[in-house]
């Protein structure tokens, strides 16, 4: 998942950018309003986090020009504690969530990964299609109920993408940008080999290789 972090403060950058790797975000960082609206119209992340007092463009304006654009990227605002106007302005603006500051990481972790679950099969910390279920703290998966299989970081990022997107064909372009960050290298030949090791883990027929195209998670299990 790849995630945006616009915010100018160094030091709340630096607590939150490592716990967000570990939780399976790959994030973009941008500290002012600016590049993080620039960022947010050039790249398709699939969360934004958006603190509302930045330099040169505020948050709630960022907001409104991507929604004015027609861009409906999940977006959680940081607000200010106990300031209950910056909450209204931000939904009115098209935030789908806030956090007031400060807060603790585990819960901004855990809102995020509730944001990029909407719009799918879901319960609690799981994201399920087919006979397929993933779990979203553990990091495992679990076929028809049996013992969950382990999945490393990458197995697990791109699983994500593909149950979000079950039945549809998803580039291995897109796979890239929802899975590195900006400074990453890419490697297509590495996509692959992930893939190719969670075959043996799920069940090599369940991802099929469309030449060309990408690759696409089969509805339900054979
Ligand atoms: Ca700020």
């Amino acid at each position: 998942m790849r995630l945006l972090l616009v915010e100018d403060d160094p030091g709340l950058r630096r607590e939150v950018v490592p716990r967000l790797a570990a939780a399976g975000f790959a994030v973009d960082e941008a500290d002012n309003g600016v590049d993080g609206e620039f960022l947010g119209t050039e790249v398709d992340y699939d969360a934004v986090v958006l603190d509302l007092g930045l330099p040169d463009r505020d948050g709630l304006q960022v907001l409104r020009n991507w929604r004015g654009r027609g861009l409906g990227l999940p977006v959680l605002i940081l607000t200010a504690r106990g300031a209950w106007f910056e909450k209204v302005e931000g939904f009115k603006a098209g935030a789908d969530d806030y956090l007031a500051k400060p807060f603790h990481v585990e819960e901004l972790v855990a809102r995020l990964l509730a944001l990029t679950r909407r719009g799918g099969g879901q319960e609690g910390n799981r994201m399920t299609r087919g006979d397929l279920t993933l779990d979203d703290d553990e990091h495992t998966v679990t076929i028809n109920d049996t013992t969950p299989v382990a999945l490393s970081p990458m197995e697990y990022g791109l699983l994500r993408l593909l149950m979000a997107r079950c039945g549809r064909i998803v580039s291995k372009d897109a796979l890239a940008e929802h899975l590195y960050d900006e400074s990453a290298e890419r490697d297509s030949n590495v996509i692959e080999a992930h893939i190719r090791r969670l075959r043996l883990k799920i069940g090599s027929e369940r991802i099929e290789t469309l030449r060309g195209q990408g690759y696409r998670l089969r509805d339900a299990g054979p």
